[in-house]
Parts: C-alpha cells; sequence; structure tokens
C-alpha cells in the first residue's frame, strides 16, 4: 500500500494524473508506486506462448469471501478461436477477463495459457501476450500516434497508418486539425466512447498479441458505431485466440462457443444456432434484446419523422 512517507502533494499529483487520463492500470500501478495484488512467483519464467490456448479449470472467485462471484467455471479457448462470455448484468463476465490478466487470484482451481498456470509466469511476460481492448479506454494526453504506438512503441509510420485502417479509425483522424498529431485526451481533443474504442483496436492490432480480450462496452453505441466496431474486432480477432466479454449480444452470434454464466457458474454453452433452439436463458436474453432494439428502432423512426 502507499507508504505513509509519500508527500501530500504527490497523491495530490497521482489523483490528478488519474483523473485527468492517465490509463492504463498497470501505469497507474507504476505511477502509484503500490504493489498490484498479485506478484510474481520467486522461480517465476516467462510464459512460453505456443498456439495461445486458454482454459480456466474449476475456477472459484470472490472479490469479498462473503459473497462469491465464481463458483467453478471452466472453459477452453482453443487456439485460434473466438468464445463469448455472456449473462446478466454482474454475474462475472469481466471478472473473468480479469483473472486472465492476472489483476487478481483466483481462490480456487487455475486459470491456464497453452498449459501454464497463469500464477507462474511473469506477469510482464502474461500481460505481453495478452491483447486488452478494455470496456472503456481512457486516452493519454497525448497525440493520437502515441496513443496508437503504445501497443509497440517501435511501430513504423506505415504500420501506425495500417492499423489505424483496421481499426476503422483512420477516416476520422484524417477529418482532426492536426491528423495523427492531434492532441487527445481530458486535456485536447475529447474522443466519443466509440472513437475511444478503435483507438484502443489500432493499439491492439500494433501488439500483435496471439490472445485476445475485448471487453465490450456496456453503454449503447448507435448501430452505425457499433457495425464498424463490430468488422474492426472481426479484422483484429482474426487467428487469435480470442475471449469476448459481451454485455451486448449482437456481437456474439458469430463466436465459435458461446458460454451463459449465471449465479456464478455456466449455465448453458453453445453456438448461437444451438442455444436459440435449446430456448434457454440465452434464448430469452436473445428475444429480450431483440425486442428492446426494435423498440429503440421505432422509436428513432418517429423522431426522424416528426
Ligand atoms: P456487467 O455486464 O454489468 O458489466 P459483469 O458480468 O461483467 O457485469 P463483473 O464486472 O465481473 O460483472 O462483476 C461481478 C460482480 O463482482 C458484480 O456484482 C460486481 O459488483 C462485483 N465486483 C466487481 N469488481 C469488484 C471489486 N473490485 N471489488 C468488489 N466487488 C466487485
Amino acid at each position: 500500500l502507499i507508504q505513509l512517507s509519500v508527500p501530500l502533494n504527490f497523491i495530490g499529483f497521482i489523483y490528478r494524473e488519474i483523473r485527468q487520463g492517465l490509463t492504463d492500470i498497470e501505469a497507474m500501478f507504476r505511477l502509484l508506486g503500490v504493489k498490484p495484488e498479485v506478484v510474481d512467483a520467486a522461480d517465476a519464467n516467462a510464459l512460453r506462448v505456443d498456439a495461445g490456448a486458454v482454459e480456466f479449470r474449476d475456477v472459484h472467485f470472490a472479490y469479498d469471501p462473503a459473497r462469491p462471484i465464481l463458483k467453478g467455471v471452466s472453459f477452453k479457448v482453443p487456439a485460434g478461436k473466438t468464445i463469448a462470455i455472456v449473462g446478466p448484468s454482474g454475474a462475472g463476465k469481466s471478472t473473468i477477463s480479469r483473472l486472465l490478466y492476472r489483476f487478481y487470484d483466483p481462490q480456487g482451481g487455475q486459470v491456464l495459457i497453452d498449459g501454464q498456470d497463469v500464477r507462474d509466469v511473469t506477469q510482464k511476460s502474461l500481460r505481453h501476450a495478452i491483447g486488452m481492448v478494455p470496456q472503456d479506454t481512457v486516452l493519454f494526453n497525448d497525440t493520437i500516434a502515441y496513443n496508437i504506438r503504445y501497443g509497440r512503441v517501435d511501430a513504423s509510420e506505415e504500420e501506425l497508418e495500417t492499423a489505424a485502417d483496421l481499426a476503422q479509425i483512420s477516416g476520422f483522424i484524417a477529418r482532426l486539425p492536426d491528423g495523427f498529431d492531434t492532441m487527445v485526451g481530458e486535456r485536447g481533443l475529447k474522443l466519443s466512447g466509440g472513437e475511444k474504442q478503435r483507438v484502443a483496436i489500432a493499439r491492439t492490432i500494433l501488439k500483435a498479441p496471439p490472445v485476445l480480450v475485448l471487453d465490450e462496452a456496456t453503454s449503447a453505441l448507435d448501430s452505425h458505431t457499433e457495425r464498424e466496431i463490430q468488422s474492426a474486432l472481426d479484422k483484429v480477432s482474426q487467428g487469435r485466440t480470442t475471449l469476448v466479454i459481451a454485455h451486448r449480444l449482437s456481437t456474439v452470434v458469430n463466436a465459435d462457443e458461446i458460454i451463459v454464466l449465471q449465479d456464478g457458474l455456466i449455465a448453458e454453452r453453445g453456438t448461437h444456432a444451438v442455444l436459440i433452439a435449446q430456448g434457454g436463458l440465452y434464448a430469452s436474453m436473445w428475444d429480450r434484446q431483440r425486442e428492446a432494439s426494435e423498440a429503440e428502432e421505432r422509436l428513432r423512426a418517429v423522431r426522424e419523422s416528426d
């Protein structure tokens, strides 16, 4: 925890930095000089990434011992495949991504990448292997180029532009006053949620990690932006082991397997077609979401005709 000798004005500085858009959780830990909850094992080796297969084996987890969040969750993401996690709000979907990235350790069971327990490898090598597109990307107060390059600092100009293209953000950048050199973040140009997420996608494309975690934005995006982001995500996840944390269902239709999480357990699993045919929890979530989006469309049509 924060040492008491840290001068108060330094804490104020940190607070402001965080408020003003310092972002990345690791950078925050570094700045605070605070140890994250987990530390490398004394004999930790670098993760040896082969194909990048992910496995959760009977994982039990609680933030607070009185309230278990995961009560024995097992699934595999075969190398190169896409698995989507869905379920009611608060079911523990994002928690799964945090355990894979090892922000926390499970109280029981194992999280493995290519057969290696994430607790046995260095955090540096683990985080090098995983690309995270978080729910809400907060950008650095720097240029848009810097924010994308953060994925791989030695990327060439051409690679930078290709990544922006694939992430469907280059048209937007071209219209900015200083293009890639435009300052963004709290002290610069403020980007919308969808634009920020595409910057995060471009960053991840540059990083080119074998394992990808997409934690979808919870906030509603308009359907055009959603389609653009979806096509950017499809490009980046091609051929990579991908875990999609889906807060909306429209993005999971093509996943190789959908896992429905409820009350800390996997309630259903299968492809979209299988789960719909099954007529269970997923099917009813799907119906409800479709009704909601249809109602939204009708509302929009009414507004536009006014
Ligand atoms: P949503 O779809 O609403 O984002 P989710 O399924 O992703 O939900 P999680 O973010 O994994 O849910 O959270 C699962 C539960 O754990 C929630 O009830 C949440 O309040 C709780 N929780 C999340 N983070 C913490 C934390 N750092 N400390 C304590 N409880 C937490």
